[in-house]
């Protein structure tokens, strides 16, 4: 198979393995960066160069689209799925899971759990708006925020409504969340790849953090989910149309919670507490994808 790994950076651990992992199985692979593809459109034939040669020929690419480009990732990915590339994540799922809101609304409606949330525009409804969210500690975050920056814990009630009004006044777009006190600053990663969790870890936030990522010196361990917990991590996967993802489940009172479905999950936090071959179970299930397996059909 002739593989690309749609990555800005070949020297990040996530895209290194992914290219070990290729290799040792016998695919020809490169790295492309994303932001280096260009293409034309036209009624006679799509055209997509990479630094001046073309790009033809794959027969999968796997993405690592990180968040500052996800727009342009997403539209270089759309464009090798319109080539007949296959493709882990579509684009469009990608789009869908970068969007937490989005994520909430679809997942919620497919009966899976979630700490409950409220979003609103006005700030005249601020008041009422926390009211049917009960009363704090709340979890304010922004709808695009990654590795943990950009989700606050408020105790008070004044807290929630500066946290609110200030995020306003940036003209960011963010929910806020009942918290999940039990939970006592961990959360599950699980390594969603096609119909099976293939590593699992529990992420504990650093003393006097309620924030489990890696990022904000959280720490790791391997864990095997209970049968609840992996059904709801591949279930939220596939309710998303991502072939690989990293879901994070909270353990609460009521059951897991899902608090978000990442797209292009890091690698090197997993591979180290699980010891598993991700990359590799990775690039095994998308050299058995069928051709036209990234045409997206989930429609949420
Ligand atoms: P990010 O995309 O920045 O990782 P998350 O929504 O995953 O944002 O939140 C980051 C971390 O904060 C989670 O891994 C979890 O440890 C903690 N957290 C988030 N939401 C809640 C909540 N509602 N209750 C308790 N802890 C939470
Ligand atoms: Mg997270």
């Amino acid at each position: 198979m002739k593989l690309a790994i749609l990555s800005r950076n070949g020297k990040l651990y996530s895209t290194r393995r992914l290219v070990e992992a290729a290799r040792e199985a016998g695919h020809s692979v490169r790295v492309l960066d994303p932001l280096r593809c260009y293409m034309r459109i036209s009624n006679s034939g799509f055209l997509m160069r990479y630094k001046g040669k073309p790009i033809a020929g794959y027969d999968a690419v796997v993405p690592r689209i990180g968040a500052s480009v996800t727009r342009y990732g997403c539209a270089v990915l759309r464009q090798f799925e319109l080539m007949g590339t296959r493709s882990p994540n579509s684009a469009a799922a990608i789009a869908r899971a970068r969007d937490k809101l989005r994520c909430h609304q679809v997942l919620a409606a497919e009966g899976i759990g979630l700490p409950d949330t409220v979003f609103g525009d006005n700030p005249d409804d601020t008041g009422d708006l926390l009211t049917l969210l009960g009363p704090p500690p709340h979890v304010v975050k922004l709808n695009e925020g990654t590795q943990g920056a950009g989700v606050m814990l408020t105790e008070k009630l004044s807290a929630s409504r500066g946290a609110v009004e200030t995020l306003r006044g940036l003209y960011a777009s963010f929910l806020v969340q009942e918290f999940i006190a039990e939970a006592k600053g961990a959360d599950l990663r699980c390594f969603v790849v096609g119909e099976r969790v293939v590593a699992a870890m529990r992420r504990q936030a650093p003393k006097g953090d309620f924030r489990s990522n890696l990022h904000r010196g959280g720490t790791a361990k391997a864990v095997r989910p209970t049968r609840a917990e992996a059904q709801t991590a591949v279930r939220a996967a596939r309710i998303l149309g991502l072939g690989v993802a990293g879901v994070d489940l909270i353990r609460s009172k009521r059951g897991p919670l899902v608090l978000e479905v990442n797209s292009s999950p890091g690698l090197e936090g997993i591979e180290a507490a699980t010891g598993v071959d991700v990359a590799g179970t990775i690039i095994g299930y998308v050299a058995g994808l069928p051709a036209q397996a990234n045409v997206d059909e989930t429609g949420n």
